[in-house]
């Protein structure tokens, strides 16, 4: 979720950690474009807490067990390979996968490209954000159910398969002194712990590229910044055949990014063009403390934009699909999406590792990747 529409506040609720993999039938600081000096990078930025991704071999890409193949999946084999590309996205909550990267997703999709969301947690502790939707017991009493439901309607609305990793929402503490946070929570699992999970089933599906949040979450709720720490670890850790043992085969992703959503050039575009077609902007505010804000969040550095202007219907279908998280009267859909194709029809992220060589800015999160797949 951007940032305000983020709530999750301590509902009560537990989560069993279950597994399952299902197929779909079918906001931020401010920050300039970065221009790295040398535009061919292996290794970009300094992220995690784990030193530097070893140069190990990429494995020859078998066919993907988690995924069945199509005929659109076909078409995006790359030439010279029967293989598909594939791309996996490590998010936190059910709703996060909608609100960053989405229409990036639906357009990948379409292109023939797997794409496997992973849901590091159940959302068991997010609020009821939707006000005609609050203060429903029947909700709140079964909210971890329904955010299954609202999630495997998103899936729907965007094409992707679908994974829970199987822990348990944090909850965003709250008071001052903050509260500790709930025992067997997702943000408390010790670290190897959750990475030998994902890792698991990064050596499942095969990912050639990742995308997770910044290191401080994009958001500083404590599974956002866990789902960071997590993804990095088990981009790290994936290829290297002496880590985690008895979770497959090595598999190295090649590219990692972190997820952008509103970069101030974004939200000053939204703003103006609502103000040029006499529409109230939401953003007035936003925009008056940007550098307050921003002061306590990380810059974004993009390198990556990814035109996906004709996706923004099956973004917004996915976000509303979670009900209850979100409001459909509210700011984030004040823009007219023909307004958004006009002044902002793209979506953003930050290149955080490379194994490729790859030229900044890119538009594509398989620059560099879709040559190395090929060759082999
Ligand atoms: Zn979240």
């Amino acid at each position: 979720m951007p940032e305000v529409l983020e709530r999750n506040t301590g509902l009560g609720g537990s989560a069993k950690p279950d597994a399952r993999v299902s197929s779909g039938s079918s906001g931020e600081a401010s920050g300039e474009a970065s221009r790295p000096a040398n535009p061919a990078v292996r290794v970009v930025g300094a992220i995690g807490n784990n030193g530097g991704v070893s140069d190990a071999p990429v494995s020859p890409i078998p066919a993907p067990p988690v995924n069945g193949s199509s005929a659109r999946q076909a078409a995006a084999a790359p030439a010279g390979s029967d293989q598909p590309l594939r791309l996996m996205c490590v998010h936190a909550h059910p709703d996060d996968e909608s609100s960053k990267g989405a229409a990036t997703m639906a357009r990948y999709v379409d292109e023939g490209v797997e794409v496997l969301v992973v849901s590091c947690t159940a959302g068991e502790r997010g609020d009821v954000l939707n006000p005609a939707l609050k203060g429903r017991p029947e909700i709140e009493e079964n909210i971890r159910e329904i955010r299954r439901a609202e999630m495997a309607q998103a899936q729907r609305a965007l094409g992707v398969a679908h994974h829970w990793l199987g822990y348990v929402d944090s909850g965003l503490p709250e008071g001052d002194p903050l509260p500790p946070l709930p025992e067997g929570c997702f943000a408390l699992v010790p670290l190897e712990e959750s990475t030998r999970t994902l890792v698991e089933l990064v050596r499942r599906f095969r990912p050639h590229v990742m995308t997770t949040y910044n290191e401080k979450g994009g958001y500083p709720h404590p599974d956002h910044i866990r789902c960071h720490e997590v993804s990095v670890a088990a981009f790290e850790a994936a290829g290297d055949p002496e880590a985690f043992p008895g979770t497959g085969d090595p598999w190295q992703p090649l590219k990692l990014y972190y997820d952008v959503t509103f970069t101030k050039e974004r939200v000053e575009a939204f703003h103006n063009a609502l103000v040029e077609h006499g529409i109230e902007s939401p953003y007035s505010e936003w925009l008056a403390n940007w550098e307050e804000r921003a002061a306590s969040m990380r810059a974004p550095k993009v390198t990556t934009t990814i035109y996906c202007a004709d996706h923004f219907e099956r973004r917004d279908a996915a976000l509303l699909a979670h009900a209850t998280q979100v409001d459909p009267q509210g700011w984030f859909f004040k823009v007219p999406l023909d307004v958004q194709r006009e002044v902002f029809p793209w979506e953003q992220f930050e290149l955080a590792r490379s194994l490729v060589d790859t030229d900044i800015p890119e538009d594509d999160l398989f620059a560099g990747v879709r040559e190395r797949v090929r060759a082999t």
